[in-house]
């Protein structure tokens, strides 16, 4: 890897201030890793740069027809000090098939994972120390040839980027959910299974369709029939049935139309380890209206990298509010996640491999 120092590193002072001050997305790290790709001479060799803008030719493809992918991963402070990512493979298989999905090229994992190490040893000092922060990692790629012809891309460019991350779950509210009827995220054949920014461009009308119904996010249901559950915003869903040791997880099937999650994948072992039955089913939204009114669901809670674990509280939709429980994160929900961030911050023992060491 070629490595260009930024010459106007942060101090340590002032990275750390950033850092305390939280929030997500708001300052990025001193660095960047970059790599090119050409249909011709394949990758070639990453480079560590200093973080700033990009220059492109107006007349780039990604521009135009929104040929992109991105991931979402996260390094974790150990206790002993040291910096762990949480299943980077899956990540970086994940981004492959991304990438098949969008006839750009696939990137060996040894690669992805070499760029990504690179970039967390060399800002090591921006992640965070705490419980539930974390620096959060964005590998995206986009397609680099100029031209306004609609073909696939023959160059494509690389980049990774991190911002530390904050504790931004309040565990005294439950976000309130719009069902969208009016609007789909995926069909089968389409892009639902590929992290790609265009699921998320598409997804922005419904978003605000939803805050306009006074609900924090979105939940999709299929395009087809209208009324299998699929996902919330960029989030996997998760439904408690049940109490106790007797409670059962249960969370929509794959179907080819959902986004497969990191995090939903890692709940289904959590869940089991800590006693619970788990399945993976095709839920409707009839089955979550009758199982809130007949108290079966006991709680509701979405997945994802970012926020790890949030409560669902209300869900609202054209056929009226149901209410999961008392509003409040139920204590399962509340078990898996701090259980989930256990194994990631490296305080409980990971029996499933997921965590890798970085420095
Ligand atoms: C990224 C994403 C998820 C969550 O995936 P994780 O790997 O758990 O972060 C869920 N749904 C959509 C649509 C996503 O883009």
């Amino acid at each position: 890897m070629k490595i260009t120092l930024n010459p106007n590193a942060k101090d340590a002072p002032t990275r750390d201030a950033l850092v305390a001050e939280g929030g997500f997305g708001k300052y990025y790290t001193d660095h960047m890793v970059v790599c090119e790709w050409t249909e011709k001479d394949g990758w070639g060799e990453p480079e560590l740069q200093p973080y700033g803008p990009l220059s492109l030719d107006p007349a780039t493809a990604v521009f135009h027809y929104g040929q992109e992918i991105f991931e979402g991963m996260k390094a974790y402070r150990q206790p002993d000090g040291s910096i762990s990512l949480f299943r980077p493979d899956a990540n970086s298989k994940r981004f492959a098939n991304s990438a098949k999905r969008l006839a750009l090229p696939e990137m060996p994992e040894s690669l992805f994972l070499e760029t990504v190490e690179a970039l967390v040893k060399q800002d090591a000092g921006w992640v965070p120390n705490k419980v539930g922060e974390s620096l959060y990692i964005r590998p995206f790629m986009i397609a680099t040839e100029v031209g306004l012809g609609v073909r696939p891309t023959n160059k494509a460019t690389y980049i990774l980027i991190a911002t530390p991350a904050g504790a931004y779950f309040d565990p005294s509210k439950a976000v309130s959910v719009w069902i969208s009827t009016e609007y789909v995220r995926a069909v089968q054949g389409g892009t639902g299974e590929a992290k790609c920014g265009g699921n998320y461009a598409a997804s922005l009308v419904a978003q605000k369709a939803a805050a306009k119904e006074g609900c924090d996010q979105v939940v999709w249901i299929d395009a087809k029939e209208r009324k299998w559950v699929e996902e919330m915003g960029g989030m996997n869903l998760y439904f408690v049935k049940g109490k106790g040791a007797e409670a059962r997880v249960i969370t929509p099937k794959l179907t080819g139309t959902l986004l497969p999650g990191i995090t939903r994948d890692s709940i289904l072992s959590v869940a089991k380890d800590l006693g619970y039955k788990t399945e993976e089913v095709m839920l409707s939204i009839d089955d979550w209206r009758d199982g809130v009114a007949s108290g079966e669901i006991t709680e509701i809670f979405a997945c994802g990298t970012a926020a790890v674990v949030s409560s669902v509280g209300s869900a609202k939709s054209t056929m009226g509010t149901w209410v999961t429980g008392d509003g409040q994160p139920g204590v399962i929900t509340m078990q898996i996640r701090n259980h989930l961030l256990a194994i990631q911050h490296g305080t409980t023992p990971d029996i499933h491999g997921w965590v890798r060491k970085v420095c």
